[in-house]
C-alpha cells in the first residue's frame, strides 16, 4: 500500500535568535494569524504545522519554535539536525539581540547540516522610532555572510508571511 501524500515538498524550518526577538509571535502569526497580547515565553510545542501552496505546489512546512530553550545548549545539537532552513531572528529595536549574532553563526556553523539555507530576520519593524540598527548595515552583514535578508512586523503582520514563503520557494529551487 502507498500513502498518497497531501504534499510535494516537507521543510524543516528552525527559528534560532536572542530571547524576546519574537520568534514565538512570528510563528504564531504565520501559523494561526495571532498576535498573542502578554503570552509566555513558550507555547509549550515542539512544533508546528503549516502547508502551503506555490504556483501550484503543495509545501508542507514544519516549523521549529526553540520555546523559552535558547539557554539549554543541551537541547542544541538535536534542534538543529535535519533542519533545512534557519531563520535567525534579532529585535530592530535592541542592538544587543544584533551584536549576539555571531554567536548565533558558530552555533549554526557547529551544528547545523551545510546545506542549510538561512535568513537572517529583522523583527518588529513597527517600533521605527525605537530602532538601534539600521538596516543598511544588518544587510551587510547578512550579505558578507552569505545570508538573505528581510524585516517584519510579527505585530503588524508586516512581510510574515513573505519571509515563510520566500523560504519554501529557495528549498524548492535547491531541493
Ligand atoms: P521570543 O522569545 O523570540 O520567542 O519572543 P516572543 O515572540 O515571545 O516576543 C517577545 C516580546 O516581543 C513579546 O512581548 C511580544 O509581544 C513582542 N513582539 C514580538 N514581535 C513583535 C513585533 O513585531 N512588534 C512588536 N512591537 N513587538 C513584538
Ligand atoms: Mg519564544
Amino acid at each position: 500500500i502507498v500513502a498518497m501524500e497531501d504534499y510535494d515538498y516537507l521543510f524543516k524550518i528552525v527559528l534560532i535568535g536572542n530571547a524576546g526577538v519574537g520568534k514565538t509571535c512570528l510563528v504564531r502569526r504565520f501559523t494561526q494569524g495571532l498576535f498573542p497580547p502578554g503570552q509566555g515565553a513558550t507555547i509549550g510545542v515542539d512544533f508546528m504545522i503549516k502547508t502551503v501552496e506555490i504556483k501550484g505546489v503543495k509545501v508542507k512546512l514544519q516549523i521549529w519554535d526553540t520555546a523559552g530553550q535558547e539557554r539549554f545548549r543541551s537541547i542544541t545539537q538535536s534542534y538543529y539536525r535535519s533542519a533545512n532552513a534557519l531563520i535567525l531572528t534579532y529585535d530592530i529595536t535592541c542592538e544587543d539581540s544584533f551584536r549576539c549574532l555571531p554567536e548565533w553563526l558558530r552555533e549554526i556553523e557547529q551544528y547545523a547540516n551545510n546545506q542549510v539555507v538561512t535568513i537572517l530576520v529583522g523583527n518588529k519593524i513597527d517600533l521605527a522610532e525605537k530602532r538601534e540598527v539600521h538596516r543598511q548595515r544588518a544587510e551587510e552583514f547578512a550579505q558578507a555572510q552569505s545570508m538573505l535578508y528581510l524585516e517584519t512586523s510579527a505585530k503588524e503582520s508586516d512581510n510574515v508571511e513573505k519571509l515563510f514563503l520566500d523560504l519554501a520557494c529557495v528549498l524548492i529551487r535547491e531541493a
